[in-house]
């Protein structure tokens, strides 16, 4: 895909820091890290999103993010990890590229701010016809 900083990653056009590679995913330090060992991984073939990405490139994705999560707890020893991903420019996906953030916490640093909103009790028929809707949609 012309003009993707991710495809370019992968060609090796732009270096990055990798962690780890296979048939079908890279993963490497995103270098604006959130926190020490911020991990992105990519499928190697151009996505731009949950509604694009093939299954087996999605697979793929989710079987790496277990590995590099167990290297990352062995080698930063973590509070916790946070795993998120962004789809369209209305949640700030910013690189049109699919891409798990692997964020992992140390105990003694501050909160991540995506880990902590506040939580308010929900308005259950909504949340239900909300569902129904989604439900359906998938029907
Ligand atoms: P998004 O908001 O799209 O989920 O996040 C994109 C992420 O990619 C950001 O965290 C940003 O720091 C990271 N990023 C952007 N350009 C580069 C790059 O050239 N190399 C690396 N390693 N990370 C990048
Ligand atoms: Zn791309």
């Amino acid at each position: 895909m012309e003009d993707c900083i991710f495809c370019k990653i992968v060609a090796g056009e732009i270096p990055c820091f990798k962690v780890y590679e296979d048939e079908r995913v890279l993963a490497f330090e995103d270098i604006n890290p959130i926190s020490e060992g911020h991990t992105l991984i990519m499928p190697k073939k151009h996505a731009r999103n949950l509604w694009e990405i093939p299954e087996k490139d999605l697979t793929a994705i989710h079987l790496a993010s277990q590995k590099v999560g167990n290297a990352i707890r062995e080698a930063l020893d973590p509070a916790g990890i946070a795993v998120l991903q962004l789809n369209g420019r209305g949640v700030n996906q910013v690189v049109m590229h699919y891409h798990l953030h692997l964020m992992p916490r140390a105990s003694d640093h501050p909160e991540l701010p995506v880990t902590c909103w506040e939580i308010k009790e929900g308005d259950m028929e909504a949340i239900k016809k909300t569902a129904e809707k989604i439900a359906e949609a998938l029907e």
